[in-house]
């Protein structure tokens, strides 16, 4: 039998969120989303008091010390931490996502030494960088060969690695402490046979953060460029045999997309929420708008499009936790319908609001810009259309696909 009930233990979490949100994100995030300044809106107090509760390290297994978290449990979490605010449900989100390589993808020598760093600071969040400005979409291997995707620089010396060059757009960049850097140790051969993974510490020698991006939305969260200088990573902390850096990647991005979709889908429903009850009060041509059918037609359609992105996220958080094989088409296009869905019902929303929708008083303008967010996000959907259909129309080996 099919069955879309929680557990105690899912639907108790999913409270602890909710109850989180109204109390510590939902009061600050739109005072924090005006700073002008990127490198001053972030609320490190919402970070330290979630970890307390355990919320930062709830994708790490309980005999590790964290919460043993399923991937259906932290989209749940998720989606409550972003109807409060998108950026910092994307700090969280971020951690739990990587924190399954410190899990899963460390030898017992490099967990010893990582795990402790990461469980006993409660301001210890994780970071992952893939893009490089010269290269974006050409890192999801549509095409492979030697001139295509990630250039950072990795050369083997005296039993180190020395990187040189850069990383931008990096979600929590300047945030975390704990960076996992895929770069180039072949540039002979395409990024499915020439990359390799290290995992470096903030503040490494050689290791800086350069420009933090001033963004469109999601402004409670840093993205920031990552700058590489002759910063020597010792052999330990490779993740990865040399050369099979991008195929760790994708085996461990089981949880990645499916977990963007759910916390995109917060602002969705929070839109949802708020028109409905806008719609109840504003009242024109002598009744509240929620009585014309236009406005009804609109509340119908976002109230579709968030029930159909939930369900979406719960089939495939489920099919990549527990059914074999696991199949990276169903959460890239997962990520690609809620997001569009998402910003299609904050598209909505804004015009549910009328003018209103379009002033900063109001919370319409906020969410619809964190929502594009996603758009280009954990990849563009575009390229994730590409790829799906190169994987699951059997191409993905014609071309060279890692997977
Ligand atoms: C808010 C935010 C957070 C991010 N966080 C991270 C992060 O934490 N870590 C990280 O590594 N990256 C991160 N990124 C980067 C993100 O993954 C990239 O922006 C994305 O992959 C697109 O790369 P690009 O920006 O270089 O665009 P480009 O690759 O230059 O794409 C430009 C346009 O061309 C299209 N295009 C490109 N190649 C092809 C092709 N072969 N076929 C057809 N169309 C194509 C794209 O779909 C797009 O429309 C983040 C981005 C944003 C906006």
């Amino acid at each position: 039998m099919v069955s879309f009930e929680l557990t105690p233990e899912q639907q108790a979490l999913q409270q602890l969120a909710r109850d989180f949100t109204n109390q510590h994100i939902k009061p600050w995030a739109a005072e924090g989303d005006r700073i002008p300044d990127p490198r001053r809106s972030f609320n490190w107090d919402i970070i330290r008091r979630g970890s307390e509760l355990g919320l930062r390290t709830l994708a790490i297994p309980q005999e590790m010390g964290g919460g043993g978290a399923d991937i259906l449990t932290l989209c749940l979490v998720g989606e409550e931490l972003a109807a409060g605010d998108l950026g910092i449900a994307v700090a969280f989100d971020q951690t739990w996502k990587y924190s399954y390589i410190i899990a899963e993808g460390m030898s017992g020598e490099q967990r010893a030494r990582w795990l402790p760093r990461f469980m006993g600071d409660h301001e210890c969040l994780l970071a992952i960088g893939f893009t490089e400005p010269g290269h974006g979409s050409d890192s999801f291997g549509l095409e492979y060969g030697p001139r295509i995707g990630m250039q950072i620089d990795a050369r083997p010396e005296g039993g180190e690695w020395a990187l040189n060059g850069m990383k931008h757009f990096i979600s929590n960049g300047g945030l975390a402490k704990i960076y996992f850097i895929c770069t180039r140790t072949d540039k002979t051969v395409g990024i499915d046979k020439g990359c390799t993974t290290f995992v470096v510490a903030a503040g490494h020698p050689g290791f800086t953060i350069g420009e933090i991006h001033d963004k469109m939305g999601q402004r409670n969260v840093q993205n920031a460029e990552l700058v590489f200088q002759n910063c020597r990573v010792p052999d330990r902390d490779r993740l990865t045999p040399v050369g099979e850096g991008l195929k760790f990647q994708l085996d461990l991005a089981k949880a990645s997309h499916v977990e963007a979709a759910a916390t995109v889908l917060g602002p969705a429903r929070r839109a949802y929420e708020e028109c409905l009850e806008y719609a109840k009060n504003r009242v024109q041509g002598g009744k509240p708008i929620i009585e014309h059918q236009a406005v009804q037609l609109m509340l119908a359609e976002m109230n579709m499009l968030v029930e159909a992105s939930r369900n979406y996220i719960w089939r495939a958080a489920i099919r990549n936790e527990y059914e074999k094989p696991f199949e990276p088409h169903y959460s890239m296009l997962t990520k690609v319908f809620v997001s569009e869905a998402a910003f299609r019902v904050c598209t909505l929303g804004m015009e549910i609001w009328g003018g209103m929708g379009y002033m900063k008083e109001a919370p319409m303008e906020k969410l619809l810009r964190d929502a594009a967010s996603f758009l280009h996000s954990d990849g563009t959907n575009q390229v994730h259309r590409l790829k799906a259909a190169q994987l699951f129309g059997g191409l993905a080996a014609k071309y060279g696909a890692a997977h």
